[in-house]
């Protein structure tokens, strides 16, 4: 099983986020989970080995967006870059 998290932030809305994990984990931290950000790891379904293969497997589970929806319009920009670097093979 793997984690990935391309971007982080998100807008509550609906009655299902009120007691979304990931505003409530941001709070101990002062973070303002509104504002939509590509994370360190943006990247990291399209970074390959040196023997060309994806680092992460393609086999298995990923546990994708955590941290926001994938689908948030903010994040639109950084979804079409990763299917830019995925089709370039
Ligand atoms: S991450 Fe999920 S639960 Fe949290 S605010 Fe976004 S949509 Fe709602």
């Amino acid at each position: 099983m793997e984690i990935w998290n391309p971007w982080h932030g998100c807008h509550k809305i609906s009655e299902g986020c009120l007691n979304c994990y990931m505003f409530r984990r941001d709070a101990m931290y002062d973070k303002d989970s509104d504002i939509v950000t590509k994370t360190s790891t943006f990247d990291a379904s399209v970074k390959r080995s040196r023997d060309g293969s994806y680092k992460m497997q393609e086999s298995g589970t990923v546990y994708a967006c955590m941290t926001s929806d994938f689908f948030i319009e903010e994040a639109d920009e950084y979804a079409l870059l990763l299917q830019t670097d995925r089709c370039k093979g």
